[in-house]
């Protein structure tokens, strides 16, 4: 499986990076190997001293599909949860700056922890999902996905022009404004909808 992961999908978190709104879904992926599940801890990596969390909604493929048209594209997938894209922020700097490849800020071990999925059909409109996430007790980030520029259909419609999506794969869609660091000993809580999904320690 493949995971997926949008870039700059919220106007106000693309303003906190000093970037420019995207005119097609901007994507990169992580490698499986970036999975944790079960709320088990982030370990810290040693080769960062700038970790950011990104609390993201993130859907999972269903089947098979390449092409997909947008207004198809609600058939492949059927369950959603949350999940962190821990990025390397100094990494990732380093990575824009000198035009490389991301890849090593955003697909480190421990990377991706997730949360379990939900049937999309215990939410209703999957255009109107609040979620936020909590460090040390306090609220970061707050999301809804109302606001994301590219809603989860073009996203899959788009993706898949490029590359195969798979039963398995998960799509990050991007995370809201608020992101910033985490330190070893924080504790990370995250809300979909007002119920708890995850709620893990960096280690
Ligand atoms: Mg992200």
């Amino acid at each position: 499986m493949k995971i997926i992961c949008i870039g700059k999908n919220y106007v106000a978190h693309v303003k906190e990076m000093n970037s420019d709104v995207p005119k097609q879904p901007v994507f990169f992926l992580k490698p499986d190997s970036a999975l944790v599940t079960g709320n088990k801890p982030f370990f810290y990596p040693d080769f960062s001293s700038d970790v950011h969390y990104e609390l993201e909604l993130v859907i999972r493929i269903n089947r098979l599909g390449r092409s997909i048209e947008p207004r198809y594209a609600h058939r492949y997938f059927s369950e959603i949860g949350l999940g962190v894209d821990f990025t390397a922020r100094d990494l990732q700097a380093e990575a824009k700056q000198k035009g490389l490849p991301w890849v090593m800020a955003k697909g480190f071990d421990y990377s991706a922890p997730i949360s379990k999925f939900l049937p999309l059909e215990r939410f209703g409109d999957i255009h109107k999902l609040s979620f936020r996430l909590d460090l040390n007790g306090t609220t970061v980030q707050e999301g809804h996905s109302e606001l994301m520029i590219f809603p989860f259909e073009e996203i899959v419609a788009h993706v898949s022009r490029f590359m195969t999506l798979k039963t398995g794969d998960l799509i990050f869609s991007g995370t809201p404004a608020g992101v910033g660091p985490v330190a070893i000993d924080d504790h990370l809580e995250a809300w979909l909808e007002g119920e708890k999904l995850m709620d893990f320690l960096v280690k």
